[in-house]
């Protein structure tokens, strides 16, 4: 017959203040009370994630730099128009500095 697998005698529960000696037959490193408290987190952790979280934003068209909420990380941009702004004002900016800074300056 095989021997039974342990994993080690003398072990605690490694969550601090604890203390709880745990049976050589617990694979993991904390007592039952702690292993089903983490395990709850963990739970919790995996629904968030696969849920849409809204994210606060702020604008990345410095001129407009209202908040908004997305659920889209990639998002940078209030609304599709402040989107063109920026683009608009980055080729600017590439060809003409000093009016892409008035642009700025005048909204
Ligand atoms: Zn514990
Ligand atoms: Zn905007």
């Amino acid at each position: 017959m095989l021997k039974t697998k342990t994993y080690g005698i003398g072990r605690i529960c490694v969550v601090e203040g604890c203390g709880t000696r745990l049976s050589a037959y617990n694979p993991s490193s904390v007592c039952a009370l702690h292993g089903g408290e983490w395990r709850d987190d963990f739970h919790r952790g995996s629904r968030k994630s696969s849920e849409r979280e809204e994210i606060a934003r702020r604008c990345a068209f410095d001129p407009c730099g209202r908040e908004f909420a997305t659920t889209n990380p990639a998002k940078k941009y209030c609304s599709d128009a402040c989107r063109m702004k920026a683009f608009q004002a980055r080729v600017m900016a590439a060809r003409h500095p000093n009016e892409a800074e008035g642009i700025r300056r005048a909204s």
